[in-house]
């Protein structure tokens, strides 16, 4: 930095226009602060534009093509026809509808938005660049958002033709013949559905899926005085608090990189940055793999609970009894309750069709510390593969409807 350089002041900046970076920047706004965020590409993040929202849309096309052998059981007979193009509009509507949502919701909160790249300087100042301009601002709080890039592998260079990544595999212009994805964390395992049934070696693509690394180092934070891990991790204590005046969320900080771990923790520094007692401490984070089967964990699972020294029982129902899951063509799978010795449920999971729509119900069950007879006694609609949580907890109850 160029001694007596000018430096705008900014009451709260945040970096970074994800589901952290946004979500804090509203948060802080409707708290009365000045919010100023910089976001170097596109509102929205990761999540929006190259992560959970076109991954989602993509697995919902590869259903919508395995469709027809779903359905021809049921007397139902059609065919499907892919065409890429459209496949390709289709998501690039859904992900522009959704941003210029984001853009709409910070505007009319009053917040200033900055298209630049933010490099911390120094403990409260970064400099924003965008193109041959260059502004500094110097904060009186910071929320650091700047979630995280994909691994490469050493041995497997990502040359966007052959060797690709996620962004790659859901908005690549053709469908490979054959693909190879290395990485089996959720999104290797989601995208490995949605392209499933080309699985076969040799490939003539490969899609390098084997995690992220978090942007504290692009982004300088360390020079704010913050802790940085060999991971990338930034050190932050139950307020998101970094140092005294900066905060950081999300895919910078330890635990899941999931965008609702995200907002979650917006909310926190926001108020904390607000001097409101505020603390990041959820008893769960819903975890789901859109894969087929869908996979739902939330709270404790039997080896955690265990290892946490609690013993648990547990309850289960199989969609084999469900009605809706009979309706809704695939009875394969399950919901578990688990319970400690006080009978508070303290995990659900569940494997099958559709029970990603469950992870709200079990979140809420295990975060408000629920009991076998909260969910056993609540009158569930019928048919809904909700219902399937209440017979599991039944099933805990000793009294099963459905089940024998
Ligand atoms: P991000 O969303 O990554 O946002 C960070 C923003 O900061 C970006 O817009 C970036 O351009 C900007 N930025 C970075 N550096 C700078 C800088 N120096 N200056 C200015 N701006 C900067 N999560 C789920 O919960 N559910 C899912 O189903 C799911 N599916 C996924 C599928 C894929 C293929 C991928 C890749 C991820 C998926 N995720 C999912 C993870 C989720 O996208 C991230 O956990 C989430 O986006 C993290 O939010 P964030 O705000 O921390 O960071």
């Amino acid at each position: 930095m160029v001694v007596g350089e000018f430096a705008t002041p900014a009451d709260l900046l945040v970096v970074g226009g994800g589901p952290g970076g946004y979500a804090a920047a509203l948060h802080a706004a409707r708290l009365g602060r000045e919010v100023t965020l910089v976001e170097r590409d596109a509102l929205g993040g990761t999540c929006l534009n190259v992560g959970c929202i076109p991954s989602k849309a993509l697995i919902e096309v590869a259903d919508a093509v395995a469709a027809p052998g779903r359905v021809a059981p049921w007397g139902v007979r059609s065919s499907t026809e892919v065409d890429m193009a459209r496949v390709k509009s289709h998501l690039d509507d859904v992900v522009a509808d959704l941003t210029s949502g984001v853009a709409g919701l910070l505007d009319r909160a009053g917040v200033r938005t900055m298209t630049g790249t933010a490099v911390f300087n120094r403990p409260d100042r970064v400099a924003v660049e965008a193109g041959d301009r260059l502004e500094h601002l110097e904060f009186r709080h910071a929320i650091v958002a700047t979630g995280s890039r994909p691994i490469e592998l050493p041995d497997l260079p990502l040359d966007g033709n052959r060797v690709v990544g996620s962004t790659e595999l859901l908005f690549g212009e053709d469908l490979p013949d054959e693909l190879v994805l290395v990485g089996g964390g959720y999104v290797g395992v989601e995208l490995a559905c949605a392209y499933a049934g080309e699985v076969v070696l040799p490939a003539d693509r490969i899609g390098v899926v084997v995690g992220r690394r978090p942007n504290s180092d692009t982004v300088g934070i360390a020079n704010t005085g913050a802790t940085v891990d060999e991971r990338g991790l930034v050190a932050v204590d139950a307020q998101r608090r970094a140092t005294d005046r900066v905060f950081a969320i999300g895919d910078l900080t330890d635990g899941p990189a999931l965008a609702h771990k995200a907002t979650a923790e917006a909310e926190v520094a926001a108020e904390a940055a607000c001097d409101r007692p505020a603390g990041f401490d959820p008893t769960c984070i819903p975890m789901i793999v859109f894969g087929d089967p869908q996979v739902v964990s939330v709270g404790l699972d039997r080896e955690a609970a265990a290892g946490a020294g609690i013993t648990t029982t547990s309850g289960r129902f199989p969609f084999a009894a469900s009605g809706r899951a009979r309706t809704l063509g695939d009875a394969d799978g399950f919901v578990e309750v688990l319970a400690d010795e006080t009978g508070t449920v303290v995990g659900i999971h569940a494997v099958g069709a559709h029970v990603a729509e469950l992870a709200g119900e079990a979140a809420l069950a295990v975060e408000s510390a629920a009991t076998i007879e909260d969910l056993a006694g609540t009158i569930h609609a019928h048919p809904t593969l909700g219902e399937s949580v209440m017979e599991a907890a039944l099933d805990l109850a000793g009294r099963p409807v459905h089940r024998a």
